[in-house]
Parts: C-alpha cells; structure tokens; sequence
C-alpha cells in the first residue's frame, strides 16, 4: 500500500483563540506544535504568519522565523502558504517564498468566494505565485477549490511555470464552492494527470469523513485547527489530536504513514 502523506495545516489566518485555545499564533507555538505532530504522524507543516496582535500577515520575517523554527526542530517539510487573507497583492503574497526559498507552497489557482470574502486569485496573480516557486525551487501545492483550477494549474505547465509532477489539494466544503462529497473528490481525483499526486482538506466536520475515503482511495490526508477546530461535536481539538487519529485511520486501513524523508520521495522535492 502506497504510504498517505499526513499534513497538518497547524494555524491558518481565520481562527482566534477565542474560538480555540488550542491554536498556535506566535512562531514559537507553531514550531511546538509541529513536533507534536510530527510525533503524531504528520510529514508536512502547513503554515500561516500572524503578527503580535495574532492578525494573518504576510511579513517575510515572521514566515522566515516559523520556518526557521520548525526545520531546526524537525524534519517536517515546511509548506508556507501564500493565501490572500492578510493582504491580495501578489508581489506581498510571493515574497516570503522569495526570501526563505521553502521546499512548498500553496498555491490556489482561481478565485472563489469565503463566507466573508472575494479570493481574488486573477491570471497575474497565480502567474506571480508561480514565477516566485520555479525560480525559489519551491514546489506548489495546488490548492483546489473548484474543478476549473485544475485547468489552470495545467496552464501553468504549459506556460513553463510548474513542472509535472504536479501536487494538489482539494479543499471541499466551503460554502459556495466545491462540497465535501465522495462524488466530488472521486471526481476531481479522476481530473489530474495520472502522473500527478493529491491530498484532500476537508473544512470542520467534513474533514473526518473526507480523510477517511482519501485513505481508502489512496489519496492523501490534511487535517488541523486552520479546517477544523473540533474533535468531535462540542469538543475542540489539538492539531496533534487531529493528526494522531488520521495516523490511528491510516493503521486500520494497512496504510503505512509516510515519513517526512518518505513524502519528499512520493512528492519528487528536490529532483
Ligand atoms: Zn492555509
């Protein structure tokens, strides 16, 4: 069985510690955090900047210390994310992949609509993203939506500005765009290049049932407080609980979970 890659998205821009005392902000409790997962299973940290007030920013010196923080402790591959919620403009949004040159990044071809926002990702926008990822030697994470951000993932192929093969996430069940069904991901799976590998996130109470049909499809896992903040109905979670039950799904299921060394060989990082 091919071994399921955990990645564990520790923090995200939108949740406060108000809706969760378990969510880490500063670099210090997101670098903690990730060796707790990674004992738990995880071989990738996907991570947000807050600054001191815990607000998502996208200032390259706080990325830089998270990152710093995290490899020193770890072996986990550190995926920044180039998410919108501080800040759209894509030169702001591309400059810590600049200055700190990750092994990934998230990179969401098209935009869509958050309950509470217009995630305006034009052309020049993924196009700049991208740019900053091929000459970092960064490797994107597609971060799909919507079934038409496949194609322009693909274009970015095309147009020199990724190389195959591609990595991509689904990210089902945001209200107003691609839900959390067996449908929709035995679709969108079956819309990637065979060559091509992919992991799915499902937001709050669809990421259990969704990690559970990525097992068995032999796709791959994100769990973590930035989709979720609970463990069950009324009990928030810890992103180590989180990862620690994926890795518990992944045992009854006889799939092995992927070392970090593990998921760089299924990813192709560094070749
Ligand atoms: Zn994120």
């Amino acid at each position: 069985m091919t071994p399921v890659i955990l990645t564990v998205a520790l923090n995200g821009s939108v949740p406060t510690r108000q809706q969760s005392p378990h969510v880490p902000l500063t670099p210090e409790e997101i670098a903690s955090d990730a060796v707790r997962c990674r004992d738990a299973g995880a071989a990738i940290a996907h991570v947000h900047a807050r600054d001191a007030a815990g607000r998502p920013t996208l200032d390259p010196d706080i990325f830089a210390e998270i990152h710093a923080l995290i490899t020193a402790r770890t072996d986990l591959i550190v995926q920044i994310s180039t998410g919108g919620r501080a800040d759209l403009d894509a030169d702001l949004r591309a400059e810590p992949v600049r200055r700190i040159r990750p092994e990934m990044a998230s990179l969401t071809t098209g935009s869509m609509n958050f309950p509470d926002q217009v995630y305006a990702n034009s052309f020049d926008t993924v196009t700049i993203l991208a740019q900053a990822m091929a000459a970092a030697g960064t490797k994107p994470e597609m971060e799909i939506f919507e079934a038409g951000m496949i194609d322009n993932a693909l274009a970015l192929v095309d147009a020199g500005l990724a190389t195959t093969p591609l990595h991509f996430d689904f990210v089902l069940g945001n209200r107003g765009s691609q839900p959390a069904t067996a449908r929709q991901l035995l679709f969108l799976s079956e819309s990637i290049p065979q060559s091509a590998t992919w992991t799915v996130a499902g937001l709050g109470r669809w990421q259990l049932p969704m990690g559970i049909i990525a097992m068995g499809m032999g796709g791959h896992v994100r769990v973590g407080l930035e989709d979720n903040l609970y463990y069950r109905r009324g009990e928030r979670a810890t992103n180590e609980q989180l990862v620690a039950r994926m890795a518990r799904v992944a045992a009854e299921a006889e799939r092995p979970v992927a070392t970090p060394a593990e998921a760089r060989q299924l990813l192709h990082l560094g070749t």
